[in-house]
Formats: C-alpha cells, structure tokens, sequence
C-alpha cells in the first residue's frame, strides 16, 4: 500500500502524491513565543515531526519549513501577545521572543523533534507582507481604513472551504466591538494601524504599524516553498480562522492553489477538559518533564493517532513508561549479546520475523500515518523476538545485527523513542574492554606457568557469567 493521508481540505483519505517526485515541501504553523511551551505544544509538534521522519524514512526528500509567530498574533482583548509577555516579564518585546524560541527549541529538543529546516520569524519578514497586502489591494480583495487593511472576505468566493463555516454564520458571530471601521463584520485584519505607544511597528504605505497573524504564514509559507506547496498542517483549532484566512489571502493574490494537504491534529486534553490557564490544568514540558522521562510524553503521545485528541492522564503516562521500557529491554539484550556475539549469517527465522514486522508497521503507517498501529507490529515483533531470543542459545552476530538494524530504523528513525546509544550500553564498550582484558592477562599467566592465579580469574568471570573457552586459535568468551 502506498501512503495515503487524511486531507482535511477534501475530508477523505487520498493518495499521497507530492507536486515534485521525490521532494515534499511542507509546512506547520509554528508557536506564538511569548510564553513557554505547553504539553499541547508537545503532541502538535511529535505528531508532525513524525510524520515528516517518515516521508523521510519513504525517501521523499523534504523541506520542512515552521514559523515562528514575533508579532501580530493578537488575544481576544487585541492586545498583542509578545507585548502582553514583554509588559509582563519587562523585557523588550525583542529579547522576549528570543528567549521563549531558545526554550522552546530546548524543550522540543528533548521530546527529540528534529528542528525544522527554516524557522523564519515573523519580524523578519515584515516588506514581504506589505508587498503581499499590497497586491490584495490592487486586485480589490483587501481595503484600508484609518491605517489598518482588511481583507473583503464576501469577495473571495471559496472563503469557508477548509472549515466549512458560511458567510452569514461569521457575521452573526463577530464580535462587536472593533467593528465599526470594517465593511463586513467577518473581514480579517491584514495589517493593524499602531498607536504611538505600541512597541512594535514597521513603516508602510499606510502609515506605521504591525502585520496581522494570518498573512504571516501565507508570505512566510509561500517564499520558502512556492504555491501550490504539498503539505500545510497545524492544531485543529487552527482551522479557523487561521487557515481559513491563509488560503483566501494565498489564493485570492495569485489565483493559485495554496497547500494541497491540508492536516490537521487533534488537541491534547488533561483529565477530558481542554488544556486552560482559567483551569488551572495548565501544563508546561519543563514541568511535565520533571515528572516524567521525556521520551515516554513523546511515546505517549505517538500511542494516539494524530488526528485524535488525546488524554493525559497519570496512569496512561505510567503505562506508556513501562511500554517503552518493554521495546528498549529488548534493543538493551540484543545489543548487550551483540558485544560478544559469534560471527555468522542472520537466520532465516529472524530475517522472516523483522521481514513481517516491517511490512506490518509500514502498512500502518501508510495509512495516515496510524503510530497507535504501528507500534502494535512493533510490540508483536518484540514478543517474537524475544521468544526466539530465549530459544536461541548462541545467536549469530548477523542476526543480532539485523534485529538492531530494524529497531535503529522503525523505533529510532521514525518514531524518535530509541536514543542512539541506551544508558546501559555507554559502559557496555568499556565493560567488552575489560573483559578482554582479565581474558589476555589470564591467557599470559598460563603462558608464564601461573595456573593458580589464571584458574581463579576464569572461575571468578564464571561467577559473572562470563564463559572462557580455550582453544586452538587461543581463548573466546561468552556472555550468558
Ligand atoms: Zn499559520
């Protein structure tokens, strides 16, 4: 089966089939950072960095682009989030952002999410978008008042397609109060008049002030991957407004199609209830990672489908732990075994074992990305290799390797939860060393006569389950 996935835009699954054979060009509404991130932060972001590893891991070759959000995403009260966090935390709006994209870099860091290949910051792209609001206005979807721009929502046609959401539901849902100067109570604002006071504002031909949140994307997207692009994803609750204004902005500027998959992931729940500060169920990673091992959040969150939201609770962490604890056991034994291992070719019964595991997380994955499926081959792989384990007195170097190679590439490279080296194994080098060590310094004894001393150091090895055997081409050891 070829990878299908889930697009929102048409609501059914399709096949995968990127504009560029070979390239995927996708991008993923990046974090607002003006506070630090939160364990919804954390599955959005596991749940895309999976699925870009395996676009990878089909050997598609992609360009992942994710925004960070400097200026212009505004609260419900239309104050500016970054100024919100600088008024808070009396820094310059500037060196707030920096600090919460360093930290949030770090925490993405150790749920093991790969960094995107461009992090283009809003700031930093401010003539962009005014050159952007500025064709809207020559081709008459956007109008200016007073200093702001709005785009006309009743003239672009497809406006409500991702969402669903008609014209006349907005209307009667707008709020009132910064209305008057709109033409329609729907229309968005694309560039927002500053007063003198605001911190943050650029020059533009309607006088100063600061961009809106939405066309960010839409210039940001679009300057590093073209238009169409293959893949745009984000949070569901994203889909609108945000996406929604996104594709009538892309698409009314150039009548050219914006993101051909649209995917979206579900939201992260705490005990069933939405995440909220009001709550008090609030949950940032630096807090959530003092109680538990970041790769178990990451497992965690990968044992849910993407597009489902998911709900934490203490007891299904403490599971996802001891789950993740049963797959690295079993790298942990192969790998330990490997060290002193035989040299030989992988048996067939293994190779067929791993041939079967492969195809099943494979075939799960390829079906929009389904990780809760996949890692149910990767768990029935694990019991049958440890059954063959404990049959298998002396398994070959060969096998052993195999069964490592399969794990470093479906756990480690597509999932992200195996760690290049485990714990164990950093002493695991030195301990082989040791080991050859005591053997080599035995064999010079019984060379020198000193049977005493080189008889006690086999034993004592015995005792640690550690099997000399003397022979022809000199001694070999076993671990068992
Ligand atoms: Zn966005």
């Amino acid at each position: 089966m070829a990878l299908h996935v889930y697009n929102s835009l048409s609501r059914q699954k399709e096949l995968f089939v990127p504009l560029h054979e070979g390239h995927v060009h996708m991008y993923v509404c990046g974090p607002t950072v003006y506070n630090d991130a939160h364990l919804g932060h954390g599955k959005t972001y596991v749940n895309f960095d999976v699925i870009v590893r395996y676009l990878r891991y089909l050997g598609y070759k992609v360009l992942y682009v994710q925004n960070i959000t400097d200026v212009g995403h505004l609260l419900d009260s239309g104050e500016d989030r970054i100024i919100q966090g600088a008024r808070r935390e009396r820094m310059h709006p500037m060196q707030l952002a920096e600090m919460y994209t360093r930290r949030y870099f770090r925490d993405m860091d150790r749920l093991n999410v790969l960094r995107p290949d461009i992090s283009p910051r809003a700031s930093g792209h401010i003539p962009e978008m005014i050159d952007w609001i500025q064709m809207l206005i020559e081709k008459g979807y956007a109008y200016e008042v007073n200093g702001s721009v709005y785009f006309s929502v009743a003239k672009f046609k497809d406006y409500g397609k991702l969402s669903g959401r008609r014209l006349e539901e907005l209307r009667a849902g707008a709020r009132v109060e910064v209305l008057e100067e709109k033409r329609d109570p729907a229309d968005f604002a694309l560039w927002k008049k500053a007063d003198p006071a605001h911190i943050m504002q650029w020059t533009s031909p309607w006088g100063r002030g600061y961009p809106g949140w939405h066309i960010e994307c839409t210039v940001m997207s679009i300057k590093y991957l073209g238009q169409p692009f293959d893949i745009h994803g984000g949070g569901v609750e994203n889909k609108f407004p945000h996406h929604e204004c996104e594709i009538a902005q892309a698409e009314a500027a150039t009548g050219k199609p914006f993101a051909r998959y649209w995917l979206h992931n579900g939201m992260l729940m705490i005990r069933g209830e939405e995440m909220h500060k009001s709550l008090g169920n609030f949950i940032t990673l630096e807090q959530a990672f003092e109680r538990w091992d970041p790769m178990v959040i990451r497992f965690f969150i990968l044992q849910g489908h993407y597009r489902s939201p998911l709900d934490v609770t203490d007891e299904a962490l403490d599971a996802a732990g001891r789950g993740l604890q049963r797959l690295l056991g079993t790298v942990r034994t192969v790998r330990r075994r490997l060290a002193s291992a035989a040299e030989g070719e992988a048996a067939p019964q293994v190779l067929e074992i791993l041939e079967e595991g492969r195809r099943r997380f494979e075939e799960s994955m390829d079906d929009d990305f389904g990780t809760p499926e996949a890692i149910a081959a990767l768990f029935e792989m694990t019991r049958e290799v440890n059954t063959w384990l404990n049959a298998e007195r002396a398994p070959s170097k060969g096998s052993l390797q195999a069964i490592d190679d399969l794990y470093r590439r479906l756990a480690g490279d597509v999932l992200g939860v195996l760690p290049e080296k485990l714990e164990e194994e950093m002493g695991a080098g030195l301990a082989t060393k040791l080991i050859q060590l005591l053997v080599d310094t035995r064999s010079k004894l019984r060379q020198a006569k000193q049977w005493e001393l080189a008889d006690t150091i086999r034993d004592e090895l015995a005792e640690l389950g550690i099997q000399l055997q003397d022979g022809p081409e000199g001694t070999t050891w076993t671990l068992l």
